[in-house]
C-alpha cells in the first residue's frame, strides 16, 4: 500500500484500477489510430471522430455554455403542465434522468419477455438517504450540493441571487422525490419491486400526469399492463406535479439538463461538476487527464464499437477456452457443494441443482456486435455526438418493450474490469477486460489463476444462490422454489454475514451495512470456497501435492495470495464513506479479511494459531 499511493485524480488505487488504466492506454492508442484513419471503416469513423470531438478542447472552450441554449430556451418556454410532460419525455429521450425512470425489464413472471417498467428516479445526490441523514458530514454534503446547483445555474447564465433561490426550490423537489423512494437496501429484495398494473389503474393513481401521453411522446410500443416498481413513489410524484408551482418544476428540469451536460462543456462547467461529484463525494483532488475522460466517454457512448477494436487488438479470444475450463470446474464444485450441505432438504436441493444446470455463460465479448451506423458522429461536435448517442441508446431500449429478451446482449463492454450475474437471465458474464493479469494469465500457475479469477467466477455463480438471486428460478422468473424450512435456515446462516460485515468500519464513525452488502458477501464467501475446491481437484488430477512449494509458497498459500493480491487497494476516506453508504460491495480490505477469516483452510495454509487475528471466533458459511 505504501508503494502505491493514490494518484491525485483517483479516489481509490488498487489492482482493478491499475488494470483499468492499462486498458485505457490500449483504448487510447486504438482511438488515436482510428481518429487518424477515419476513412478506413465506418467503425473507425465513429469512434475516431467521437474521441477527436471530445479531445478538441479549443472548440469546446470557445463554445462555453452555448450548446445548452436551445434546450434551456425550450424549457423556459413551457407554459402548461402538458408542455412540461412533453419536455420530460424529451429529456428522457436524451437520457437526462428527471423525475422518474421508464425502461423495459424482463417480466418477473415470464423472464423471456420484456415488460414496461416505471421506477423511481430524478435525484442528484447518490441515493435516498443522502437527503435525510442527520449527522454533520451529511449535512455538509447537502449544503455543498445546494451551493453546487446554484453555481451550475449561474454558469448557465442565471443571476446569482436568483440561482440561490432556485437551488433551494430544486432541493425541496428532490427531497420530496427522495421521500417517496425506496432506499437501496430495501431495493435488493426483488419482490418489493413487483406491482403489475393496467394502464387504467395507473391512470387512476396519477390524475395529475397523463402517463398515456408520456408513453406516446416517448414513442413506446403499445402495451396494456406494466410493472410499477414503487407505487408509493408514483403517488409522491403525482402529488408533486399537481401541487408544485410550474416555474419550480421548470427550474428542476433545467438543473438536471445542465448537470448532465456539465462534463461536455467548457472548463468552468467541468471543474464545478468535478468539484462536487468527485472532490466532495470521493476525495479526488484533481481532474483525470482529458484523454482518460475521452476514452471513458467513448466507452460509455459507443462501447461495443470500441470494444470490438479492443478485442481484435488484445487477441481476447485466446484466453476464452481456458477460462471456460475453469468455469466448468467451478460449476462442478457448486454441484458437489449443494449435494453435500446438511442444512438443505432434498427437495430444495433438487431444484437448486436444476437451477445450477440451467446457468449459461458468456465469456469475453458478444457474438454479435451492436450496430451504431444510424448514429451521426462529427469530429467537431462533442455535445451533439454525446446526446445523439444517448438518444440512440434510449430508443434502442424503449423498442424492447413487449419483445423477447435478448440474452446474448451484454450489460458491460469488453474492456470492463468487472463481471456480473444476471438473475433474470440466470447467466454469468466475464468481459475480456477482467481476463488479464492479475486475475488471469495463460502463463500463471493454476493456484494463482484459481485464487484470482477462479474466486471471481465462483462469486458470480454464487450470486444465483444469494439472498436476492435465490428468489429467481433457473429460467430467470421470480418464483420461490424453496421450502419454508430451507428459507428459514438460509436466512439464519446469512444473518451471520450480516453481523460479521456490519461490524467492520472503513472510516471512524461509519460502519458497513451488513444487509446491503449481504448478497456480495455471500457471493465472495461462496466464490472463494468453490474456487479453492476446484483447485484441489485440478492439483489432484495433475498429481501436484498441495504442499509442493514454488518461490517458497505452497499451492494453497499461492491460492490465497492470488486471491488477496487481486484486491490490494488504497482508498480515500471520502470514497470509503461513499462506498459504505451506496455500494453493495464491501471495501476491498473486508472482502479479503471477511472471507479468509471464515475459511479454516486459510488458517491451515499459513499455520495460524487460534488466537491469530484472521481466525474468526465464529466462522460464517452459507455455501
Ligand atoms: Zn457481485
Amino acid at each position: 500500500m505504501k508503494a502505491n499511493p493514490i494518484p491525485p485524480e483517483e479516489a481509490t488505487w488498487g489492482r482493478f484500477d491499475v488494470l483499468f488504466e492499462n486498458n485505457q492506454k490500449i483504448l487510447r492508442s486504438i482511438l488515436e489510430d482510428s481518429a487518424a484513419h477515419q476513412e478506413r471503416s465506418a467503425t473507425d469513423q465513429q469512434v475516431g471522430a467521437f474521441y477527436q470531438s471530445c479531445m478538441n478542447e479549443d472548440r469546446i472552450e470557445a463554445l462555453g455554455g452555448a450548446p445548452l441554449r436551445p434546450e434551456l430556451d425550450r424549457i423556459a418556454a413551457i407554459n402548461t403542465r402538458a408542455d412540461l410532460l412533453a419536455e420530460i419525455a424529451r429529456l428522457h429521450d436524451l437520457q437526462v434522468q428527471v423525475f422518474f425512470s421508464f425502461s423495459p425489464q424482463p417480466d418477473p413472471d415470464n423472464a423471456r419477455r420484456n415488460i414496461a417498467n416505471l421506477d423511481q428516479g430524478g435525484l442528484g445526490l447518490p441515493e435516498k438517504d443522502f437527503y435525510f441523514r442527520s449527522d454533520s458530514h451529511s449535512d455538509e454534503i447537502r449544503q455543498k450540493y445546494v451551493a453546487h446547483i446554484a453555481k451550475m445555474l449561474e454558469l448557465s447564465g442565471i443571476e446569482s441571487s436568483l440561482a440561490a433561490k432556485q437551488a433551494a426550490e430544486i432541493m425541496h423537489i428532490e427531497t420530496a422525490l427522495a421521500k417517496g423512494s425506496l432506499d437501496i437496501t430495501a431495493r435488493r429484495d426483488p419482490k418489493l419491486l413487483v406491482h403489475r398494473m393496467s394502464l387504467t389503474e395507473l391512470a387512476a393513481q396519477s390524475p395529475a400526469f397523463s402517463f398515456d401521453n408520456y408513453f406516446r411522446a416517448i414513442q413506446a410500443p403499445k402495451f396494456s399492463t406494466l410493472n410499477v416498481s414503487v407505487p408509493s413513489f408514483e403517488k409522491t410524484l403525482n402529488d408533486l406535479l399537481a401541487s408544485e408551482p410550474l416555474p419550480n418544476l421548470k427550474h428542476y428540469l433545467a438543473w438536471h439538463y445542465i448537470s448532465a451536460s456539465g462534463p461536455l462543456l467548457s472548463h468552468p462547467f467541468v471543474d464545478e461538476n468535478f468539484d462536487f461529484y468527485s472532490r466532495a463525494l470521493t476525495g479526488a483532488s484533481q481532474l483525470r487527464p482529458r484523454w482518460k475522460r475521452c476514452v471513458s466517454a467513448t466507452d460509455d457512448e459507443l462501447g461495443e464499437a470500441l470494444g470490438r477494436l479492443f478485442v481484435e487488438r488484445t487477441h481476447a479470444e485466446e484466453g476464452k477456452a481456458h477460462t471456460l475450463q475453469i468455469v466448468m470446474g467451478i460449476e462442478e464444485q457448486m454441484k458437489r457443494d449443494i449435494n453435500s450441505i446438511t442444512w438443505m432438504s432434498s427437495i430444495t436441493k433438487k431444484r437448486a441443482l436444476e437451477k445450477l444446470a440451467a446457468v449459461t455463460r458468456k465469456i469475453g465479448y458478444p457474438d454479435h456486435w451492436r450496430d451504431y451506423s444510424s448514429v451521426h458522429i462529427e469530429s467537431t461536435d462533442y455535445f451533439g455526438n454525446w446526446y445523439r448517442a444517448n438518444q440512440f441508446e434510449s430508443r434502442r431500449e424503449i423498442a424492447k418493450i413487449g419483445q423477447p429478451v435478448d440474452r446474448n446482449e451484454w450489460q458491460m463492454t469488453p474492456p470492463t474490469v468487472n463481471a456480473y450475474y444476471e438473475p433474470s437471465e440466470n447467466n454469468i458474464n466475464f468481459p475480456a477486460g477482467i481476463l488479464q493479469p492479475p486475475f488471469y494469465s495463460n502463463d500463471a500457475r493454476d493456484s494463482v489463476n484459481y485464487g484470482a479469477v477462479g474466486s471471481v467466477i465462483g462469486h458470480e455463480l454464487t450470486h444465483g444462490f444469494d439472498d436476492e438471486g435465490r428468489q429467481f428460478d433457473g429460467d430467470g422468473n421470480l418464483r420461490d422454489w424453496w421450502t419454508k424450512n430451507d428459507r428459514d435456515r438460509f436466512a439464519k446462516l446469512s444473518n451471520c454475514f450480516v453481523n460479521q460485515y456490519g461490524g467492520y468500519s472503513p472510516v471512524p464513525g461509519v460502519e458497513l451495512n451488513g444487509q446491503l452488502t449481504l448478497g456480495e458477501n455471500t457471493a465472495d464467501n461462496g466464490g472463494i470456497r468453490l474456487a479453492y475446491l476446484a483447485l484441489l481437484d485440478v492439483l489432484a488430477k495433475k498429481a501436484v501435492p498441495i504442499t509442493q512449494t514454488q518461490d517458497g509458497y505452497t499451492q494453497t498459500q499461492q491460492f490465497f495470495l492470488g486471491f488477496a493480491q487481486a484486491w490490494c487497494e488504497n482508498e480515500r476516506p471520502e470514497a470509503a464513506r461513499l462506498q459504505a453508504q451506496t455500494d453493495p460491495h464491501a471495501p476491498a480490505q473486508f472482502r479479503v479479511d471477511g472471507t479468509v477469516s471464515n475459511m479454516p483452510e486459510f488458517g491451515k495454509a499459513f499455520s495460524c494459531k487460534p488466537s491469530d487475528k484472521m481466525m474468526a471466533v465464529k466462522a460464517c458459511r452459507v455455501w
